[in-house]
This record gives C-alpha cells, structure tokens and sequence, in this order.
C-alpha cells in the first residue's frame, strides 16, 4: 500500500470508475440487477477518486463490488399435500467492513442472485448511512409464500434454518425481513435456530416483541421514509402538512409510510398490490388504515375489497395498469414508491412530473429505474435514494440488535426518537456530501459518496483482506 496523498485528475477519475463499470458489465452480463445497483453507485463517484487517490490504488472499488461470499443451498422440505418440495437458498455475505453482515431475507420467486446481490451491495451503503455498527448482507429463497398455509410456510422456514444457521450468528451475521418475510417467517426462523443452537441471542431482527424484538422495528421503514421526505421538504422551506401523497404497494413499508403520512397531515389517496391498484381521492384515515393492516397483515387478501369496502374508491386492475398510468398517473405533490425495484421507470417519472410531483422518497430498494431517477433530477423534484430514505428499517434492527445484546428494552417512545435522530443524521450526510463534492441537492450522489467514504475508510484501516 502506497501512502500517496496525491490526487487524481477529474478525468482519469471519471476513465477509471467508467472501466471498474466496464467490466462489471463483461463479468456479470447475466445479472442486471446487480449491474443497475453498481452502475447507479458508481458513476457518481468519481469526485471522490479525485481526492483520494489511495482507494484507487488500494483497489477499494475493485473490491467493494465483490461480495466477502455467497452461500446458495438447497432447501427441501414438505408442502401440505405431502409432496417434496425443493427451492434455493442463498445468503450473500456483502461487506463486514462496518459490523457484522446485515440485511433482510426475501422469499419471492423471483428472487436469484442478481437481485440479492443488488440488495445486498445496496445495503453497504444503507447501512453505512446509518452511522451503525453494521456490514452489509442479503440472501433469501425463490419461494413464494403467497397461498401457503402457516404450517406449509413454517416447514419451509426451518428447512431454510438448517442450513442457514451454520453461516449466521449475532456477531457474524444477522439475517431480518425483507419482501415475503415478515414477523410469521422471522419468528419461525427465530425460532428453529434457537432449537439448532440452543441458544437465545439477537441472531434475527424484526422479531415479534414477545420474542424479543424492538418496538416500532415494524414501523420503522415506512415511518423513516416519510421523516425522509420531511427533511428535503423543510430543507427547501416547505413541509408535509397538506400535500397529497401516492404511495405504491401495501405490504408493511407502504402501511407505515401511510400511516405517518397521514398523521403528519398529508394525504394518501393510492395504494396498490400485485392485483391492481385502488385510488381513493378523500384519503386513507386511521379507519381505513386498520382495514388494510387487518387485510395485508392477519387476513392476507387483496387490495381490491378495499374498494368494496369504503365509498368513493376506484380499483385499477393490473390488467389495465398500461393503459391507465397506474398509480403514478394519479396527481400529486408526493410519491412514495413503497412496492419492488424498478416499479418506477421514466414515462411513469414523467406523468408524476406533468401531475406536480415536488418530492420522491423510495421506501422500496431501488424502486425508480436510473431514467426516472434522472428525469426527476432535470426536473428539479426533491429525491430521496432507497438506501438513504428507507434506512429507517434497518437502522431500528441495529437498535434491536443493540437491545438485545444490552438485555434491554426500550420503550416506542425511546425508539422514535432515536429513528427521528438516525433519519436527520442521514439526511445531513447526503445534503453535506452532496456539497462538498459539488453536486448540492443532490441527494441520490450524496448518499453513494457519504456510504462509500465511511466503508473506504474502513477498508483501507484494516488493509488488503
Ligand atoms: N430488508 C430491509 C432493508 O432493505 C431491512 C434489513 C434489516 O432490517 O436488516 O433494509
């Protein structure tokens, strides 16, 4: 390692970051996922090339984007018709720079090693973001939990535990939910490894707070994407109170984001799920919230007998989701896209545009495409990146974790606060990263520069590893 503080031309900073994209693309041309991530990130940072010139030399880069491991298993087990059912399992070890591995499990069935490997590189930042004592991993299943009873789903859960529990561990690497896990599967996971193990530590967050989880760990990415939303807004001398809101999805990012939108005097008037989407221009209240968390949570149907239920509401199936727009078709001040990457690409970008949008806070990983992202910022529309604006989820699970580890519990009241004070920091490490590399209000670049600075940092402390 050489100990030059020489800087780097902005040119030949901005040739070497574009060959590392350059190759990646060569490497990894089946994994779009994860090439859309990397590029994302990487092409915003080359001023910081231009001032550090060790990373370069020290192969930062070159190394950040290749995951410490991954571990792909078979996972075999028993529906409720007695079949044998066999799905695979992954967990990709990111980065260990900052903490321990830390990221969600999603089981979907489209979920391969492209798309966790973008989530997993995502949350390195994320995570660094948060100012937490965490490294950066994900993994997951390509098994559908949708339709499967809780038995069909429990077997899966402990199936996928038996091998999992080998590569995990409170200090090692500790796994929560994602899309497809949620309280039921994190609680079975929980619960088989404690059986494995025999022993009772914070090897999961996300847990149920009888089993030792944080409070408000539910809430919490949905709430830290609207106190997201609030900081840009209150940094450009407006606020939330009275705006209209389109939030997509309604699994638990979209029902928090709602939640805290609407007691913030903001007003939600989409949601939407696989099936289609429904607008309901009065608004959702804490009434009608209740439904759709009794509907998504406990009862597990779908959004379309929210318009049965409640006057006024239109329901779009997906079939005509095309023609109409979607969601994002619907005017609005506010847009939230709270549902799965890439649900977010330019024309729909240019609708919310035409329809007034001033503010756009992804509660989803990577939800906007890098063409809706651009066209938001040649716009002049207030832009929060996932890995900043819905770091709120795990930045409660390093609370838990931490809760855990201390033998503690801290009360609701305890844990907003600290969310609260975590979502500022974030919001202060984007804005200040932004200007000091030149891009102010650029939050988006701020977020990559600020992430990948403090993991740099790391790195280079602890040498070539
Ligand atoms: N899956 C969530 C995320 O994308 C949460 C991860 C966690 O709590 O570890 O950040």
């Amino acid at each position: 390692m050489s100990a030059t503080t020489a800087v780097l031309a902005a040119t030949d900073a901005r040739g070497y970051v574009a060959d590392v994209i350059a190759s990646l693309e060569t490497a990894h041309a089946d994994q779009p996922e994860f090439l859309q991530a990397a590029r994302e990130v990487l092409q915003t940072l080359h001023p910081v090339f231009e001032r550090h010139a060790t990373y370069r030399q020290n192969k930062i880069l070159e190394r950040l984007v290749v995951p410490d491991r991954m571990i792909i298993f078979r996972v075999a087990w028993i529906d409720d018709h007695e079949e044998v059912q066999v799905n695979t399992g992954y967990r990709v070890q990111f980065s260990s720079s900052l903490g321990p591995y830390k990221g969600g499990l999603r089981f979907h069935p489209t979920v391969n090693l492209s798309v966790l490997k973008f989530l997993g590189f995502e949350q390195i930042f994320k995570n660094a973001l948060t100012d937490q004592p965490i490294g950066a991993g994900k993994g997951g299943a390509d098994f559908d939990p949708k339709g499967k009873s809780d038995h069909a789903v429990m077997r899966f859960c402990q199936a996928f535990m038996t091998e999992l529990a080998r590569h995990i561990g409170s200090r090692t690497d500790v796994p929560a939910g994602d899309i497809g896990v949620g309280s039921r599967e994190v609680g079975y996971l929980f619960g088989y490894y404690k059986k494995l193990l025999n022993r009772w530590t914070g090897v999961l967050t996300g847990k149920s707070p009888y089993s030792g989880g944080s409070l408000l760990r539910t809430e919490a990415t949905g709430y830290g994407t609207v106190y997201f939303a609030g900081e840009m807004l209150s940094a450009s001398g407006s606020g939330l109170d009275g705006r209209t809101a389109v939030v997509s999805g309604s699994g638990n990012v979209a029902i928090y984001a709602t939640e805290k939108l609407t007691q913030l005097g903001a007003r939600v008037v989409t949601l939407s799920d696989s099936s289609g989407f429904i607008h309901d221009p009065a608004g959702l209240d804490a009434e009608k919230i209740e439904f759709v968390k009794e509907l998504k949570e406990v009862r597990r149907g779908r959004i379309s007998e929210y318009a049965e239920r409640f006057e006024g509401v239109r329901f779009v199936p997906l079939s005509e989701y095309e023609v109409t727009g979607g969601v994002w078709a619907v005017p609005c001040e506010l847009a939230l896209p709270c549902a799965t990457q890439n649900e977010l690409d330019a024309s729909a970008a240019h609708r919310l545009i035409e329809g007034g949008v001033r503010a756009v806070s992804e509660g989803a990983n990577m939800p906007c495409t890098i063409d809706a992202a651009e066209a938001f910022h040649e716009a002049g529309v207030l832009f929060g990146p996932g890995k900043a604006a819905n770091a709120g989820g795990v930045a409660v699970s390093s609370l838990e974790m931490t809760q855990n580890a201390q033998r503690e519990r801290w009360t609701r009241d305890q844990v907003d606060e600290r969310l609260r004070a975590i979502m500022h920091r974030i919001f202060e490490h984007c804005q200040d990263a932004a200007t000091e590399y030149g891009v102010p209000g650029d939050y988006a670049s701020g977020a990559n520069i600020a992430g990948f600075y403090k993991v740099a940092e790391a790195m280079e402390a602890q040498g070539v590893v």
